[in-house]
């Protein structure tokens, strides 16, 4: 009845994002911008220095166990009698230039949800953007209306509701918007007006003016 996307399970898909052509901005680029626009310029203008982190490697180990934890749950916390579940779904959507891996989607006749697992203990706005991000995603993939998500805190185990509203799409759209300007002109944003950020951010070494 739903289209059938590739997932994580299928052959000699690992449990990475999609590899995609030079136009795609993947979901993990939107929410580092929502971290700091200038990891983006990192990221996209001097690929291949971003060391591999045993924090990165930690949060996919979570997720797997999570994700057959998840397998054995029933609907209730997502307040729905029945859907049927899909889980590490491979989304690539050709009118937003955006690609990435959504950790569940529950497909209903009359909707759709998507739920993101989180490691941390809080959720912050770069979570909120990425999960709207998949909203918007979902809706295009299987054509179905996407008004919620939730995002899973893994250490409290706790299940968070976010409305998939019109602010939270415009903000999708903006942060889009700007990762483009950042790729296409080579533009270096300023950095963070947070210290904290920059405190354990893997790129602190490359920033001089900190
Ligand atoms: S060190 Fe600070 S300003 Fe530089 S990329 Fe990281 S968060 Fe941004």
């Amino acid at each position: 009845m739903f289209p059938n996307l590739p997932t994580n399970d299928d052959e000699d898909a690992a449990l990475i994002e999609p590899e995609t052509g030079e136009e795609q901005v993947t979901i993990s680029l939107l929410k580092q911008h929502t971290y700091c626009p200038r990891v983006v310029y990192f990221e996209t203008c001097t690929p291949g220095i971003r060391p591999r982190t045993y924090k990165m490697q930690a949060g996919q180990d979570a997720h797997e166990r999570e994700r057959q934890r998840a397998a054995r749950r029933t609907l209730t916390a997502y307040q729905l009698p029945a859907g049927e579940r899909r889980f590490d779904v491979r989304l690539v959507s050709e009118k937003l230039g955006l690609s990435g891996v959504v950790d569940e989607v529950v497909l209903t006749p009359e909707e759709a949800i998507v739920v993101d697992y989180k490691l941390a203990s809080w959720i912050g706005e770069n979570h909120l953007v990425q999960i709207g991000a998949y909203g918007l995603m979902v809706e295009e993939a299987f054509q179905l209306p996407v008004r919620r998500g939730y995002i899973y805190l893994l250490k409290l185990r706790r299940f968070e509701s976010v409305p998939i509203d019109e602010p939270l799409r415009n903000s999708v759209m903006e942060t889009l918007r700007n990762i483009q300007r950042i790729r296409l002109y080579e533009y270096m944003p300023p950095p963070v007006d947070q210290p904290n950020k920059c405190a354990s951010c893997e790129f602190r070494r490359f920033c001089n003016d900190i």
